[in-house]
């Protein structure tokens, strides 16, 4: 159009940022605009979009952090790609993540750790690091990313942008390298909580090659709210309490305040299951990941190490190719699966799940919302929990309850502690997203 910028220089223009990208937050940048323009009426408008590496992209690199799975080229495209893409919005590049999500950090890639661009010396969250650092770094307007227990909400937390895992169903697993299936959830990081409604209309549906898609009850609307009256927030004890930095619970209560001039009530509840979530949690998602990993054995994608047998082919593709925090989580899972601890462990903690999704059932029978700080800390420095992988477990103390409950969660900019950015996290029961999303937009 006329005096506009037409969806080739958008793209070109994001492109020229994306390749010169100083954050380690792409692992693959586009070289052209796709040559079919997106026609003038598409609904995302030729906005490029970059995508977490998890996804596979037919034809382009998609090794999901791993160097098990370096150079591998899929023939087919996740159904959430190619929706972005009828919907108008092109591939910008593939962006840098933790191996096989698992990690809070992103210096569990087999590719290097991803910078925040608020503090280079600091991580930018994980597992979606990548595509968090390119949108709060601005070489993208949006990008896709995937949340098991918190990988999307955190690093939009540490790096000052909107983050939204959506219920569990809501968005197609079709072609998502799988983590911990009955936890991973695709959703997007934007800028804004109109851009995250915006995507998520359009990544939204059933999708038949997916038999655990379901799709939203209800188009996504825009959100247009600008107060919140009538709205009852609950602040559950056991989550925004101990273990939250003083600076990140001062900018929660803060916005609690905020909420409170802007009509809402705001309460305490009770979720009295959620401090147990995290030991669940790190029973279920390595148990499922011991499962979802066993199929990268050097035969079918990625890596091979040659050797005289097949069992030593498989040794040693395994060893080569998986970090440190894949092979511990693969240990931990076959462990709990193993027979005779089977319901020790596993049985148990799918227990203590229902026991989590019961607590926020009970809560929004009195309440619209929970809120809750989305991540204890602000961005660390880069090294400062490596070595200590259950401090680095606690960072997903305030997410990982609603993944185990498959409900859905924003995570929205909440102002800055000591300079750098925290995160307000809101959840809501499942299949209200035009709600959260309209009361995230008058908090935003
Ligand atoms: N940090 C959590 C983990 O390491 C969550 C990861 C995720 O949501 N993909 O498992």
């Amino acid at each position: 159009r006329a005096g506009e910028l037409s969806a080739t220089e958008l793209f070109d223009a994001y492109r020229e940022r994306a390749a010169a990208d100083d954050l380690n937050a792409y692992t693959w940048v586009a070289d052209a605009a796709p040559t079919e323009a997106p026609p003038a009426d598409a609904p995302l408008a030729g906005v490029p979009v970059a995508i977490k590496d998890l996804f596979c992209t037919e034809g382009v690199p998609s090794q999901a952090g791993s160097r098990i799975l370096e150079g591998y080229l899929p023939p087919y495209t996740a159904t959430s790609v190619a929706r972005l893409a009828a919907a108008g919005a092109p591939l910008l590049g593939k962006t840098n993540q933790d191996e096989f999500a698992m990690g809070s950090s992103n210096e569990n890639s087999g590719y290097g750790p991803v910078l925040n661009p608020w503090d280079r010396t600091r991580v930018p969250g994980g597992s979606s690091g990548g595509s968090a650092a390119a949108v709060a770094g601005g070489s993208a307007p949006w990008a896709l990313g995937t949340d098991t227990g918190g990988s999307i909400r955190q690093p939009a937390a540490l790096t000052g942008i909107v983050g939204l895992k959506p219920t569990y169903g809501a968005i197609s697993r079709y072609g998502m390298i799988a983590f911990a299936s009955s936890l991973d959830q695709a959703g997007p990081l934007t800028r804004t909580v109109a851009d995250s409604a915006l995507m998520l209309r359009h990544l939204q549906g059933a999708d038949t090659r997916d038999m655990t898609s379901v799709g939203l009850r209800e188009e996504i609307v825009l959100p247009t709210a600008e107060r919140l009256d009538g709205i009852k927030l609950g602040v559950p004890e056991e989550l925004s309490g101990e273990g939250i930095e003083p600076g990140v619970r001062d900018a929660f209560e803060r916005s609690l305040q905020l909420a409170e001039e802007l009509g809402a009530t705001v309460e305490s509840c009770k979720l009295p299951h959620a401090p147990h979530a995290l030991s669940a949690y790190y029973i279920l998602a390595p148990a499922e990941c011991s499962s979802n990993l066993a199929r990268f054995d050097g035969v079918r994608y990625g890596q091979r190490v040659e050797a005289d047998t097949l069992m030593d082919m498989y040794t040693r593709t395994r060893h080569d190719g998986f970090g440190p925090e894949v092979k511990r989580r693969i240990m931990l899972g076959t462990y709990a699966l193993s027979s005779g601890y089977y319901d020790a462990y596993y049985g148990r903690a799918q227990r203590v799940r229902t026991k989590i999704a019961e607590d926020f059932a009970a809560a929004f029978e009195r309440f619209d919302f929970v809120v809750t700080p989305t991540s204890p800390s602000v961005a660390f420095e880069l090294g400062a929990k490596t070595d200590d992988p259950l401090s680095m477990y606690l960072n997903d103390f305030c997410t990982v309850p609603m993944s185990l409950a498959g409900i859905p969660a924003i995570s929205i900019p909440n102002g800055l502690s000591d300079g750098l950015p925290t995160g307000l996290q809101l959840a809501a029961p499942a299949f209200a997203e035009n709600k959260l999303l309209d009361a995230a937009h008058a908090l935003e």
